[in-house]
């Protein structure tokens, strides 16, 4: 396993959820970073789900997202892992 490899798309969209929130460790952000200045097509995908999801981050009680339109903006995105945390 080299680590001088840039991650391939994949790898970075699978840690895309992470990364937006602030849970990857900076190495790896760098890394994530590195490959977003090259590669449109996963910036377009981070911006995208970046703007989804202040979207969706209404507080309480200016919410106006149905819970159910959420859960599938989310599937659309493939983002379960924040409708299923604890996988
Ligand atoms: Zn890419």
């Amino acid at each position: 396993m080299s680590d001088h490899l840039h991650k391939n798309c994949q790898d970075l969209l699978g840690s895309l959820s992470e990364y937006i929130d602030g849970e990857l460790p900076p190495d790896l952000c760098r890394e994530i970073e590195k490959h977003l200045e090259g590669c449109d097509n996963c910036r377009i995908v981070l911006n995208t789900t970046k703007r989804t999801i202040d979207l969706v981050q209404i507080p309480v009680e200016e919410e106006t997202v149905p819970a159910d339109v959420r859960e599938r903006l989310f599937k659309r995105l493939n983002l379960d892992d924040y409708l299923n945390p604890q996988e």
